[in-house]
């Protein structure tokens, strides 16, 4: 059961609308949402496959690192190591790649190491939650993602969240700062009785916070994610004294690491775990393992993966009884992807695939048609 071929898929895919957070545009509806899918094989041919969803808005990783760090620095290492040795698999894509100052390039390992789950999963035809000792559920729960500059589009895409029968929503502030307190009672109007997550990814100072705070104490939101620079524990602990909101961590906690200096400076209450900014799904268990084990509440979200990683991500979440809504909204963006059959919502949910593995499908004609040359 040895990894005999690393194959590396960069594509584009086409999308419905544009995306936003405080940092900018991860995904612009005229260039296509940057995606990179990786296919494992074994000497007995079975295929695992995973998937990368980079955003340079978000973090230092970006299609090229994704493909040119895989390419160049993986594929020999890996070549001919047992997909059984998942342990060894990221030691030597640690040793490649290692982390300093950065994490060193999460976003490509969490591809091989869903890929080589998927593979594992497959060779011994189980579904992928028998890694964990779970058994597959039907659906996910989803929050619906708001991203907006004003009270007009909030309350248009309220609108549609009630509509559509959503039971939460993940807001983006941050985006038009004056506005963000408009934003968010507007929302509360419509959904007063929804999770309430909101997400600042970083944009504030610990006094802006604070401030913010207070305001959204009054609208009664469920949690304040990511307010500070992803380094400020120390004034995540801060803000965590002054409000009675509970604080998420999204950006800070990428490693088990910083998980244990999360709890030790007592910076939140709950953390979000990300397949994809963790290294893939065996070290984003882990750090789920750890907070919660801490006493820590934990969130899922993503980065706008397609239907593979969505699939990968939420059979993880369901084994770590992630049990509030969670931010999987590829499908709210992307208008196709390379699956045979492509991830639907409804009402507010989405069916996930039976079958061994993670049980996702490739359409590799799909898969073609899409592909870019970085
Ligand atoms: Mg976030």
């Amino acid at each position: 059961m040895q990894i005999s071929a690393i194959d590396v898929f960069p594509v584009h895919l086409p999308m419905l609308q544009s995306f936003s957070i405080s940092g900018g545009k991860v995904g612009d509806k005229n260039a296509g949402a940057p995606h990179v899918y990786v296919k494992v094989t074994t000497d007995d041919g079975i295929e695992g496959w995973g998937e990368a969803r980079p955003s340079h808005r978000w973090s230092y990783e970006t299609i090229e690192t994704v493909v040119t760090t895989i390419n160049n620095y993986f594929v020999d290492a890996l070549k001919g190591v047992s997909i059984f040795a998942l342990e060894e698999i990221h030691y030597i894509m640690d040793k490649q790649i290692a982390s300093g100052i950065t994490r060193g390039q999460p976003i490509a390992k969490a591809a091989i190491d869903m890929a080589v789950l998927d593979a594992i999963a497959k060779t011994i035809h189980q579904p992928i939650v028998h890694s964990w000792f779970t058994e597959p559920q039907n659906m996910i729960t989803l929050s619906y993602l708001i991203s907006v500059s004003n009270e007009e589009e909030a309350a248009e895409k309220a609108r549609i969240a009630k509509a559509e029968g959503y039971s939460g929503v993940d807001v983006k502030i941050g985006i038009n700062p004056g506005k963000d307190l408009a934003i968010l009672k507007t929302i509360k109007e419509i959904l007063p009785d929804v999770y309430f997550r909101v997400d600042a990814n970083q944009a504030y100072h610990l006094k802006d916070a604070m401030r913010l705070c207070k305001g959204m104490e009054e609208i009664g939101i469920s949690v304040f994610e990511q307010p500070l620079v992803a380094g400020d524990l120390i004034g995540h602990a801060k803000l965590r004294e002054f409000t009675t909101i509970p604080i998420a961590l999204d950006e800070s906690i990428w490693t088990p690491a910083d998980v244990v200096r999360a709890i030790q400076l007592s910076a939140c209450d709950m953390i979000v775990i990300k397949v994809t900014k963790m290294g893939g799904l065996s070290r984003a268990k882990r750090c789920g393992d750890i907070a919660k084990a801490a006493g820590l509440e934990l969130l899922g979200g993503g980065l706008t993966e397609s239907s593979l990683g969505l699939y990968a991500s939420a059979h993880l979440f369901q084994a770590l009884d992630i049990a509030t809504p969670v931010d999987l909204n590829g499908p709210l963006f992307l208008a196709d992807d390379p699956s045979k059959e492509m991830a639907v919502i409804q009402e507010g949910k989405i069916q996930l695939p039976k079958g061994n593995g993670i049980g996702w499908i490739v359409d590799k004609k799909k898969l073609k048609q899409y592909s870019i040359t970085v």
